[in-house]
């Protein structure tokens, strides 16, 4: 049976510290840890050297942007340290980072589950050879395959995989990957990535590293994630701020110029790439819920108010796709917002479209704000990202 997909179903990518603590909740081997937020000295770790020093960022590839750093000696340490801390990587400032007691490893392996919603089942991704080229892995040295829910099945498919792997590290990773399996059911995630796992001299394994999915819409039963997300609200501030507001709003990059006003989580994915196909950057993701605003612009101005504090953004996106929502009510209360809000003075194009999309089109026009109002997404897209770059041309 393949589950409806309801919208308010959210995830939440842990920061490594955060999925290595549900790991080792576990009894899943990690490496001895602390993490260090910003204005913090590093100090002298509770464990001996040599250390990796590794920037929290909620994007895989730190390695390769220089967030992942070994230290032999305090100064040293310091040194890499200060070098990761406020880092920008993929667009994510660093502003804590997890210092590690370095494992001594023999080997680097591969290890994934993911739901896989084409089957409502798990796809299982396991490799001899992990580290941070596995995307560059030929398909051959990647053992793939799919299980339907249940932990009998999931660890019947870890151990037909394993067969196919080399002699030397089938025991290592099918340990690794049936203790992991539970993980992943016994706490409702929707992706659990141990790259690298870690084999040892001795023959034990370690998660060297760990990305972890959470379904949120499992909170209610899973206590642990509730205790460790209202503990570590700062390092999830974007979910703390859909919690209490109740709708999403994640800033994807600082230096991004145009601001982002949209419905529909995949809408507005789709806008933020076709914004990047015109050399512009999103500041920001959003799916404001237009249909929960019951005529209030509170949302508006929240969203508008943050903008006026980001000089970088030059233009703003509004992109409404309503059903219910009605588009009259939704430019008044647009309009209210802009005024209430202290700013931002830069042009808002409006792509409003469905129900009453007429009336807020005169809305708009007639309004004495510059809403620039346009009904087809490629032009609005076009249109806003010329008014970003400072171009005449977008209000002709
Ligand atoms: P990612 O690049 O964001 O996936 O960050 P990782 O945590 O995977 O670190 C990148 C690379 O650093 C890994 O692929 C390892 O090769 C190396 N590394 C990370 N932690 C350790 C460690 O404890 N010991 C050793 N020897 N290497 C490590
Ligand atoms: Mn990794």
């Amino acid at each position: 049976m393949v589950c409806p997909v309801a919208a308010e179903i959210t995830s939440v990518l842990l920061l490594e510290y955060d999925a290595k603590t549900l790991l080792a909740s576990h009894a899943i081997p990690v490496p001895k840890g602390v993490v260090v937020g910003k204005g913090k000295a590093c100090g002298t770790p509770p464990f001996p050297a040599p250390w990796i020093i590794k920037g929290q960022v909620p994007v895989g590839g730190r390695g390769k942007a220089g967030a992942v750093k070994k230290a032999l000696d305090i100064p040293e340490l310091t040194r890499n340290f200060d070098e990761i801390m406020g880092l920008k990587v993929h667009g994510h400032v660093v502003e804590e980072c997890l210092v590690e007691q370095a494992v001594p490893s023999v080997g680097e392996h591969y290890i994934s589950f993911s739901l896989d919603p084409e089957t409502a089942g798990v796809a299982i991704v396991l490799s001899s050879e992990g580290g941070m080229d596995v995307e560059d892995l030929p398909s051959e040295n990647l053992a793939i395959g799919r299980s339907p829910l249940s932990e009998a099945e999931i660890k019947a498919e870890i151990t037909r995989l394993t067969e196919s792997l080399p002699f030397q590290h089938r025991k290592t990773i099918r340990d690794a990957a049936l203790a992991l399996a539970t993980v992943f059911l016994s706490s409702d995630l929707t992706l659990l990535e141990i790259n690298p796992l870690m084999s040892c001299a001795d023959g034990t394994w370690i998660a060297a590293d760990a990305k972890i999915i959470f379904d949120e819409s499992a909170l209610d039963r899973q206590p642990f994630m509730e205790k460790l997300l209202s503990n570590r609200q700062q390092a999830y501030a974007s979910d703390a701020f859909k919690r209490t507001e109740g709708f999403d709003f994640i800033v994807l990059d600082s230096d991004g110029e145009i601001g982002l006003i949209t419905t529909g989580a995949g809408l507005t994915m789709q806008v933020v790439d076709e914004l990047a196909d015109q050399n512009v950057t999103a500041h920001n993701f959003c799916d404001i819920r237009s249909g929960m605003m019951r005529g209030d612009p509170a949302r508006l101005i929240r969203v508008l108010s943050h903008f006026a504090t980001e000089s970088r953004i030059k233009a703003i996106l509004v992109n409404i796709f309503a059903g219910i929502t009605n588009l009259g009510e939704f430019s008044q209360l647009l309009i209210k917002a802009v005024e209430t809000a202290d700013g931002p003075n830069v042009p808002i194009v409006a792509r409003l479209i469905g129900n009453a999309a007429d009336e807020a089109a005169i809305i708009l026009n007639e309004s004495t704000l510059p809403f620039v109002v346009e009904s087809d997404l490629d032009a609005a897209i076009v249109k806003v990202a010329a008014l970003a770059k400072g171009e005449g041309a977008a209000n002709a």
